[in-house]
C-alpha cells in the first residue's frame, strides 16, 4: 500500500504565498520551495504541498486534487457563487493573515458617492459573483464589466464608471484617483476543506496540523506578563490583565508588602494597560512573547 500523505493546496507565488509558507513552517513542517515544481514534499511529516494559482485552490479541494487548501476568503466565496454545479469546499479555520476588503470605489471627483448612485452604471470587477450578490441584495440595477486584472484602470479608460476590487492599504486606489465608498466583503486567509470524509490516517494528520495552527495563531496574540506588585493591589491588578486566568503569585524574599505576579494574557496588552498597572504600584513590568502553545 502506498503511504498516505495529506495534500495541501497553496498559492505558489503571490500575496498569500509567503504567509502560508510561514504559517506551515511555524507549525514545524520542513520543506523547500524550488522553482518550477508543482509538488513539494514535507520532509518530517506525511504531507505534500500542491503549489498552484490561488483561483484554482477551491475547485482542487472540491474535486479531490487536494485534501485541504489555504486561500483568500474572497476567492472561496467568489468560486462558491460562480461554480456551475456548486462547489464542495467550505471554511474549516480562519487564519488571520492576508486581511483585505472587497470594495466599491469611484473617481474622487465624480458623481458616484454611494451604492445608490450605481443604478444604470457600469462597474468593473474580477469578482462578478460577489458583486452580483451585493447588487441583487440591495436591489440595484447596474451592469458588471468582468476583467481579469488592472481593474483600477477601468474608469480612466472609460469602460466603467466605478470598480469593485480588493483593497488593503488603499494606496492603489489613491494612486488612481479613486475613493472606496462601500465594503461588500471582508476577507482573510482561510483553511478550506470539502465534505468528503478523509481516511483515518489523513484525518489524524489534519487533526495534528489543525491543533498546531491553532497554537500558532493563539500564541501570536498571547503574551506572558511579569511584575512585582503591592500585595494589597493584587485583585485590582488581576482585573486589569486582558484575557488572563488566575495569575501565579510568589513571595519576594525580604519584601513583606510585595509579591511577584505572573500571568498569561490571551489578548493584546496595550501601553495604556501598563500605565494603569504602574499607577496601581506595579513595578519591573515585563511583557514577553510566547513561542509555542498547546492547550
Ligand atoms: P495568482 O497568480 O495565484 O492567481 P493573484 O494575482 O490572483 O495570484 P494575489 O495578488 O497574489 O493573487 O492575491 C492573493 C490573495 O491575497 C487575494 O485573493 C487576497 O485574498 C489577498 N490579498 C491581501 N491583500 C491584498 C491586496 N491589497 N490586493 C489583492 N489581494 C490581496
Ligand atoms: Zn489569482
Amino acid at each position: 500500500m502506498t503511504e498516505q500523505r495529506l495534500r495541501i493546496a497553496l498559492q505558489k507565488k503571490g500575496r498569500l504565498a509567503d504567509d502560508s509558507y510561514a504559517l506551515l513552517k511555524k507549525c514545524g513542517l520542513r520543506f523547500a520551495i524550488r522553482g518550477g515544481g508543482l509538488l513539494a514534499r514535507v520532509k518530517n511529516m506525511p504531507i505534500d504541498l500542491l503549489l498552484v494559482r490561488d483561483d484554482d485552490i477551491p475547485s482542487f479541494v472540491a474535486n479531490d486534487a487536494a485534501d485541504i487548501g489555504i486561500v483568500g476568503e474572497n476567492v472561496l466565496v467568489e468560486e462558491q457563487l460562480t461554480a456551475k454545479n456548486g462547489l464542495d469546499a467550505e471554511i474549516d479555520m480562519r487564519l488571520g493573515f492576508s486581511r483585505c476588503r472587497l470594495c466599491l470605489a469611484a473617481p474622487d471627483n465624480g458623481p458616484i458617492k454611494s451604492a445608490s448612485d450605481l443604478i444604470g452604471t457600469r462597474i468593473a470587477t474580477t469578482y462578478p459573483g460577489v458583486l452580483g450578490r451585493f447588487l441583487k441584495e440591495q436591489g440595484i440595477d447596474a451592469n458588471s464589466v468582468e476583467m481579469k486584472g488592472a481593474v483600477e484602470l477601468a474608469p480612466s479608460i472609460n469602460i466603467a464608471e466605478s470598480i469593485c476590487d480588493l483593497v488593503s492599504s488603499g494606496a492603489t486606489l489613491e494612486a488612481n484617483g479613486l475613493t472606496a465608498f462601500e465594503t461588500i466583503l471582508n476577507s482573510e486567509a482561510v483553511l478550506i476543506k470539502s465534505s468528503r470524509k478523509l481516511s483515518s490516517k489523513k484525518q489524524d494528520i489534519l487533526d495534528k496540523l489543525s491543533s498546531r495552527i491553532d497554537g500558532v495563531i493563539k500564541s501570536a496574540e498571547t503574551k506572558y506578563i511579569m511584575m512585582n506588585a503591592p500585595t494589597d493591589k493584587v485583585d485590582a491588578i488581576t482585573e486589569l490583565l486582558p484575557g488572563a486566568d488566575a495569575p501565579t503569585i510568589m513571595p519576594l524574599a525580604g519584601k513583606e508588602n510585595l509579591v511577584a505576579l505572573q500571568a498569561v494574557c490571551t489578548e493584546n496588552i496595550f501601553w495604556e494597560t501598563l500605565e494603569e498597572l504602574k499607577a496601581l504600584g506595579a513595578r519591573a513590568i515585563l511583557v514577553l512573547p510566547i513561542e509555542k502553545m498547546m492547550s
